[in-house]
């Protein structure tokens, strides 16, 4: 074959040989390119056509930028799906839901307390809770750490807590609940979708945040939303993204509908996004179980791995970022989860290609 056909991952008169591109398999990142394949072959009824005199004004049906059919939209998948409670709670789109995580610590932190709110979160947590906080340098709020250093101490009781409580947990799939009594909770339902978890029952938390990027894997769209019950909250959040961005793009908010109207209208299909999503995870291989059904319904039994949690347990203080580097693959270090150096994080969500190259790399690996 013409070296033009070969994919990424080889080069080659007849595609056999690994080139540069794969000396070391980028497994850091959370890019969910393993719903690629379905997009693909749904292209034409996902495909999004923008005239160029379409959607030219700041304002959205009326409203500052939010349009009602996507709020619509979203409401009516989270009830097919049954993972959130939204009727009766506001909605705030986003630039993902990463600008929601600093939008929400502006909207619980109280203006007038005499001391910055105390952010926190369980370790391993997602490294863009310190990472932002500390960035932004709030006067308002501050970054304080794992939860774990707070829960005996003494000096808490002087403190208001924001925690951040990610469940499913991204790295390792825990689910969890606020460690802290009394501590105002931002819930992040990034991964509480059938592909990667089971759907117990709807979460009715106050302040939840969802992204478009794990549900339909369109993290280039760069789209998320609040449900949110408290209106001075939803308030506050409106308020940060108006000054912050002035809205979120329409092309993308259309984008969004889009690809949602598809996931919707797919459903009650047994080929459905989920189900081609939860399939792929499956055959996967390192979350292969035997003979693990397609769920019949969206609370399936088991949930897939989204990411490889790993701990290297050679020696007590080894540096597991190198050592799985030197086997070709690009980890993301655990110390960025808050957890220590023996930990990374590994995406299983990304192509069939990474994964497969994740696997013979790990194999050759532990063979050493
Ligand atoms: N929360 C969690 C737990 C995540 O893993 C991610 C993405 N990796 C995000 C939030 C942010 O998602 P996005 O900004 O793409 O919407």
């Amino acid at each position: 074959r013409p070296v033009c056909e070969c994919n990424n991952c080889y080069s080659g008169p007849d595609c056999s040989s690994s080139g540069l591109i794969v000396l070391l398999t980028l497994l850091g990142f959370g890019d969910p390119l393993f719903l690629q394949p379905y997009w693909r072959r749904h292209a034409e009824g996902s495909a999004v056509v923008i005239s160029g005199w379409h959607r030219m004004s700041y304002d959205a049906d009326g409203r500052p930028y939010m349009t009602l059919e996507l709020e619509r939209h979203i409401r009516l998948l989270h009830k097919l799906v049954g993972n959130a409670a939204a009727e009766g709670k506001q909605i705030v789109f986003g630039a993902g839901s990463t600008q929601l995580l600093n939008a929400a610590l502006h909207a619980l932190a109280p203006d007038n307390s005499s001391s910055p709110s105390s952010v926190v979160a369980t370790v391993p947590y997602y490294p863009a809770y310190q990472t932002q906080t500390e960035y932004w340098r709030s006067k308002v709020f501050e970054w304080k750490g794992a939860t774990a250093e707070w829960l005996n101490s003494t000096e808490a009781s002087t403190k208001d807590f924001i925690e951040f409580v990610t469940s499913p947990n991204n790295p390792d799939g825990r689910w969890q609940a606020p460690a802290l009594a009394g501590s105002s909770v931002i819930h992040d339902r990034a991964y509480y979708w059938p592909h990667y978890s089971a759907i117990k029952s709807p979460a009715d938390d106050d302040l939840m945040l969802f992204t478009l990027s794990k549900i339909t894997g369109h993290a280039g769209s760069r789209f998320g939303w609040a449900l949110i019950k408290d209106v001075k909250v939803y308030n506050k959040i409106l308020q940060y993204i108006d000054t912050d961005t002035l809205g979120i793009s329409r092309e993308t908010q259309l984008r969004a509908l889009k690809v949602l109207k598809q996931t919707i209208s797919q459903i009650k299909k047994r080929e459905d996004m989920f189900r081609f999503g939860y399939s792929q995870m499956r055959i996967g291989g390192l979350n292969s179980t035997p003979s693990s059904p397609l769920p019949t319904a969206f609370p399936c039994r088991s949930s897939p791995q989204t990411y490889a949690w790993v701990k290297c347990e050679r020696k007590a203080d080894e540096d597991c970022s190198s050592a799985i580097r030197a086997g070709g693959i690009i980890p993301r270090a655990g110390t960025l989860y808050g957890a220590d150096s023996r930990y990374v994080r590994l995406s299983l969500i990304r192509s069939q290609d990474d994964f497969d190259q994740l696997l013979t790399r790990m194999k050759a690996l532990t063979a050493q």
